[in-house]
């Protein structure tokens, strides 16, 4: 496996659910400080890392999260079974029958499933026809527990992160599918470009800030910690692929509006242009039910112009797949606008 692709699997396999999402931000600054980058934590436990530039005059940030879909213990049922509170939009289907582990408050581990409670098509009827809920949803555990007193005896507590499996793979036609692509594919991507940097000898025209934002599932990513007098802040999250999408997994889309409204037009056709002028495999698109962290900044109040690029990842929010190809022109794409006056 290449340097991005071990990194990405690495960062895959690291849990970091929003508001918990520590042990990424610390490997995330490891990778970054071995090739010679200034990092800092901020208040909110983000990662703000500078790439000085040849031009001082004006800032750039470019943020990607590295925070993700999760759960946490809401309650602790009679039978053992635990009721899950959802952290991030998902739906309770998408995580039918998936691997999880419990974080108890003291920092241990324990296996689980995550079940709808009546699963057994040998015991109940409408096992095929029931909405899947946060009331009829469980986690099994993987541990000998009669009832709730024997699941608080192991440490167990209401508030406890649930984590889920990302299940990371890497198929031999170039596709990673996993949880959890979203983002940290494009956290990956902010890695291979800062990797060309190094490799080149080239420096970014101006000072770039890279923000590594750990709540954005839940809205408030980036919406303070990078530097105020940004002028141009560029987000690399997820393309949206699906029916009437012109993403695709194997190239790098530019959104041109999403729930939020159209990003900065001069930004986004610079970037589209920047694409063209180095045969980038990109596609302009608009994503339906999507926020950014590029809006989450802009709805703070910061005065710059706003921008949003991504590998395209399919199924997001559920068993996610994307493509190397799909992170490489991401990369080029960053790569080449870190460069540009
Ligand atoms: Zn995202």
């Amino acid at each position: 496996m290449d340097k991005v692709t071990d990194f990405l699997v690495n960062l895959l396999n690291t849990k970091s659910p929003s508001g918990h999402a520590d042990r990424a931000i610390n490997f995330v600054k490891d990778a970054f400080e071995k090739l010679n980058v200034n990092c800092e934590i901020t208040n909110k436990g983000a990662l703000l890392c500078v790439l000085e530039g040849k031009n001082k005059s004006i800032k750039r940030t470019v943020s990607a999260h590295v925070d993700t879909l999760a759960a946490m213990v809401k309650e602790i049922n009679s039978d053992g079974s635990m009721k899950l509170s959802r952290i991030g939009g998902y739906t309770m289907n998408s995580v039918e029958g998936e691997y999880c582990s419990v974080e108890t408050f003291n920092g241990k581990f324990y296996s689980g499933t995550i079940l709808y409670n009546e699963t057994s098509v040998h015991v109940y009827e409408k096992v095929g026809t029931t909405e899947r809920t946060d009331k009829n949803m469980i986690v099994r555990l993987d541990e000998v527990v009669k009832n709730d007193k024997d699941v608080k005896n192991l440490g167990i507590s209401v508030g406890n992160y649930v984590h889920f499996d990302p299940r990371a793979k890497v198929t031999n036609s170039g596709f990673v599918k996993s949880r959890h692509l979203d983002d940290k594919a494009g956290v990956a991507v902010l890695y291979s470009a800062l990797l060309k940097l190094r490799e080149n000898g080239t420096v970014p025209a101006y000072d770039t800030y890279y923000f590594i934002s750990n709540n954005e599932e839940v809205g408030h990513g980036a919406r303070a910690g990078y530097p105020e007098d940004t002028a141009e802040f560029l987000a690399v999250d997820m393309g949206a692929v699906g029916k009437g999408q012109a993403s695709r997994e194997d190239n790098v889309a530019i959104c041109i509006k999403d729930s939020s409204g159209p990003y900065n037009y001069d930004l986004t056709m610079r970037l589209k242009d920047i694409a063209v002028n180095n045969g980038i495999n990109f596609a302009m698109d608009i994503f339906p039910h999507y926020g950014s962290d590029a809006s989450a900044a802009i709805s703070a109040g910061l005065n710059a112009k706003h921008a949003l690029i991504g590998p395209g990842i399919d199924a997001s929010h559920a068993m996610e797949r994307t493509h190397i190809k799909g992170i490489e022109e991401s990369a080029k794409l960053l790569y080449y606008y870190i460069l540009s006056e």
